[in-house]
């Protein structure tokens, strides 16, 4: 094994997802279903240089990948400015943004200019009502606006989103692939899973990767999985003409073997699972003082331990139902998907 920090399971510290805010203008059903949110005190939220600062540290320490995300990033005032400090690091060399898309046509171009190298816009439906419904946002004719936006900026691979729901966009499979050739983008299916937010998750509105790859055989034939390496199972996938797709299949065949992630929360709580009940606290010791050094040193001593595999535990729950109940999340607002960045 070679001398990169390693968890206990042998998994590198590669990929860093940062939320930049956990403000959003959308409310999705299975991110922020409820009525009113407590937000991260003003005050504590970190500044791009403290962001840029804990890049470089984590930059030290192997991670190479680096996503924005949020709550919706483009929220976040002159986004592009951080772009800007991450993609000057050179041994940041994948810069990628998740989105709703709502603000992307207003930023496309400014972000592409600034470094941002990929971008994800999330795209559950092609139905302005149902996304009224669903996400309580009338601007689904600006995601797509968005979307365009971000094509003619001149991303590389730009990657569309959509979570999938029974009951509610099951039925537009076909359609977001057939959008997605058009665009020129390719589509991701993303199981429903029980992350902390979701409260109002349940099993039955899961549709597992295996049926999703059934409802799309008897409309396109035979499907063709695309393995990217020996180890992981295929994620992406081929249509007869050469249409490519994914699907993530995050709740009933997680993959936490392979998983080189952790997340940064805007408030500076680093967390080694999208499931993990608590993280580490940056933010304190990024303002009491401590030097690169010192932080590094934490955060290879912490990565050391790691032996989070919370989607994979999560198999083993019977009767399974939401991750927590409001009152617990609202008691600590770091366990909100919006909050720890998806
Ligand atoms: N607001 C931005 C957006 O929606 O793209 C970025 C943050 S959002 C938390 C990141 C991703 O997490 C989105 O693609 C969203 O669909 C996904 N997500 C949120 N809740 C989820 C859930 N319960 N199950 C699966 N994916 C979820
Ligand atoms: Fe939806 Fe993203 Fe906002 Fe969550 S953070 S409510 S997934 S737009
Ligand atoms: Fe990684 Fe945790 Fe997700 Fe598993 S559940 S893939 S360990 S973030």
């Amino acid at each position: 094994m070679s001398d990169l920090l390693r968890d206990t399971f042998g998994r590198p510290l590669a990929s860093l997802r940062i939320s930049v805010t956990d403000r959003c203008n959308m409310r999705c059903r299975y991110c922020m279903p409820e009525d009113d949110y407590v937000w991260l005190p003003r005050e504590s939220i970190l500044t791009f240089e403290e962001i840029a600062r804990l890049v470089g540290v984590f930059a030290g320490l192997g991670v190479h990948k680096v996503r924005l995300t949020g709550g919706e990033p483009l929220l976040r005032h002159d986004l592009p400015t951080l772009v800007e400090m991450i993609a000057r690091n050179a041994r940041i060399g994948d810069l990628a943004l998740t989105t709703n898309g709502v603000l992307l046509a207003k930023h496309a171009a400014a972000l592409r200019a600034a470094g941002l190298q990929r971008a994800t816009v999330s795209l559950d439906t092609l139905r302005p009502e149902r996304m009224l419904a669903f996400a309580k946002s009338a601007r689904h004719a600006d995601v797509l606006e968005g979307i365009v936006a971000a094509q003619r900026a001149g991303f590389a691979r730009l990657k569309l989103n959509a979570v999938v729901i029974r009951g509610f966009n099951d039925d537009e499979l076909a359609d977001l692939i057939e959008f997605a050739r058009v665009h020129d983008a390719e589509v991701r299916f993303i199981e429903y899973m029980d992350v902390g937010g979701a409260t109002r998750w349940s099993m039955e509105q899961v549709v597992p990767q295996r049926e999703m790859l059934e409802v799309l055989a008897r409309r396109y034939g035979a499907i063709e999985p695309i393995a990217a390496d020996g180890r992981a199972p295929a994620e992406r996938f081929r249509l007869a003409d050469g249409t490519t797709f994914g699907i993530i299949a995050s709740t009933t065949a997680p993959f936490c073997r392979a998983c080189d992630r952790s997340r940064l929360t805007a408030d500076g709580t680093w967390l080694l699972c999208l499931y993990a009940r608590s993280g580490v606290d940056l933010r304190e010791r990024l303002r009491t003082g401590a030097t690169d050094a010192e932080l590094a040193a934490l955060l290879r001593e912490t990565w050391q331990h790691r032996a989070d595999r919370g989607a994979e535990e999560r198999l083993a729950v019977r009767d399974r139902g939401a991750l927590y109940a409001i009152a617990a999340l609202r008691a600590d607002p770091h366990r909100e998907m919006h909050t720890r960045g998806g």
